[in-house]
């Protein structure tokens, strides 16, 4: 019997995680790929050829209507979102994304033939009066109620979460929730207002060597904590979590746990140069500790995201160091 073809689609096709989950399947050799984004094309970070590449709004129903038709597996990266500085300012642009992922459940529900609905949550979602002293939280699923997300981002998050799992429940329809903790990597955001600390520290620093000018601006004191996870490890994550029986939202982080002047260290010792550090105590600067606790995936899967800090922080200032030698002019060694 000829095996069932495998046809996906990935909203968000453009975007730094989308981007890498589309290489993945190609690798994996899924029949068909369609890659959906709202920007236009020149500015997707990764542009396969070999897949259907289609601009397109996902918060309009029809747009999710035709984005569904004929596919077997959603994968929703698709959200309008940043680092700290963009989701604190942005707050009604956030929540809009709510849009999305409504209408890709309801186009996969009146469509059919969709096996799988991955959908991608955030560490966001958690209570913030979690997350408030000075020491690290390794957060467990369960701290994520009663709830108070992160104000916008977060409360689109939750309340996705929650109707994926409702569609689930009522329409028998299978998604799968990861909340992911700050996913870093190559063919990302680093520059504009958007990115997020691993790729703003890389840039700062590439910056202070290239111009001469030793100094960082810190968000914050730098003493709050975070843990970050590299690309390869979200990828595999979202396909063991997709096609697991986890039925709950679950946390898909690395539990190595970093200072931002810890970042700071590791990223001077890459570049081979120490910066002199300006806190900038107003500016944005999250939540004070935070870690993905894994017990729970650990039991399911046997598996947690290993890529260590320093391997995966050298690969990407490895990248945006290219990406900025073209925008400088440099040449591109380092
Ligand atoms: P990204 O901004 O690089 O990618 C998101 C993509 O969605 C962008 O290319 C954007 O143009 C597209 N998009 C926005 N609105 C759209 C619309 N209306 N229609 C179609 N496309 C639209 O972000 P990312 O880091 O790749 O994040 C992917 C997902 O993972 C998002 O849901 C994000 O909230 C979630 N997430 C990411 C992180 C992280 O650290 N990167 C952490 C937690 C959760």
């Amino acid at each position: 019997m000829a095996s069932k073809k495998r046809v996906a689609l990935v909203g968000g096709g453009g975007g730094f995680i989308g981007g890498h989950l589309i290489a993945k399947l190609r690798d994996l050799g899924y029949d068909q790929i369609r890659s959906v984004d709202i920007k236009p094309l020149d500015e997707w970070y990764q542009v396969h050829d070999d897949v259907e590449n289609i601009q397109a709004d996902l918060k309009l129903k029809e747009a999710c209507m035709d984005a569904v038709s004929g596919v077997t597996e959603v994968y929703n990266l698709a959200a309008d979102m940043g680092g700290m500085g963009f989701i604190e300012n942005n707050r009604a642009l956030c929540m809009l994304s709510v849009l999305i992922n409504t209408h890709l459940l309801e186009a996969a529900k009146e469509i059919g033939g969709v096996d799988k609905f991955f959908y991608a949550s955030s560490a966001c979602v958690y209570n913030a009066d979690k997350q408030k002293c000075e020491d690290v939280v390794p957060l467990k699923e369960e701290d994520a109620y009663p709830a108070m997300p992160e104000d916008g981002y977060g409360w689109e998050k939750l309340f996705s979460e929650r109707m994926c799992r409702h569609f689930r429940e009522d329409f028998g329809l299978t998604t799968r929730v990861a909340r992911f903790h700050n996913v870093y990597g190559p063919y990302g955001t680093w520059d504009g207002g958007r990115e997020k600390a691993p790729a703003a520290v890389c840039r700062k620093v590439i910056t202070a060597k290239e111009s001469g000018k030793h100094e960082i601006e810190i968000w914050g004191d730098g003493k709050q904590t975070r843990s970050f996870m590299y690309i390869d490890d979200c990828v595999e994550g979202i396909l063991k979590i997709t096609n697991s029986n986890i039925l709950e939202p679950i946390n898909l982080g690395s539990d190595e746990v970093v200072t931002i002047n810890g970042l700071v260290d590791i990223v001077e010792e890459i570049a081979g140069i120490k910066l002199k550090r300006n806190y900038n105590l107003s500016a944005p600067k999250g939540v004070n500790g935070r870690n993905s606790d894994n017990t729970k995936i650990l039991d399911y899967l046997g598996w947690e995201p290993g890529i260590s800090l320093r391997e995966g922080m050298a690969k990407t200032y490895d990248w945006i160091y290219g990406e900025y030698s073209k925008t400088h002019g440099l040449a591109v060694a380092r």
